[in-house]
């Protein structure tokens, strides 16, 4: 194996990892407010304190909502 392939590994191990972890991630709902949005199936969103359903991305809120709490997560989450 060349170091230019195990480098690309490595990278799609990273990928893999960030993807999951959108997946598993909360957002925040426009309409109650609370961190309860969660992806339920590819494209659907639903907030589990008040029942809304969003269309979004099929790993990650595509809305300016789903954004900005994308990286609220993140600041929180190298903190
Ligand atoms: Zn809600």
């Amino acid at each position: 194996m060349s170091n230019a392939s195990i480098r690309y590994g490595a990278r799609i191990r990273k990928m893999n990892a960030a993807v999951k972890r959108e997946k598993q991630a909360l957002y925040k709902c426009e309409v109650c407010g609370k961190m309860s949005v969660k992806r339920i199936s590819t494209s659907i969103w639903r907030c589990r304190h008040c029942n809304t359903t969003y269309a979004g991305g099929a790993y990650s809120m595509t809305t300016t909502a789903g954004e900005a709490a994308k990286s609220l997560v993140q600041s929180l989450s190298r903190q």
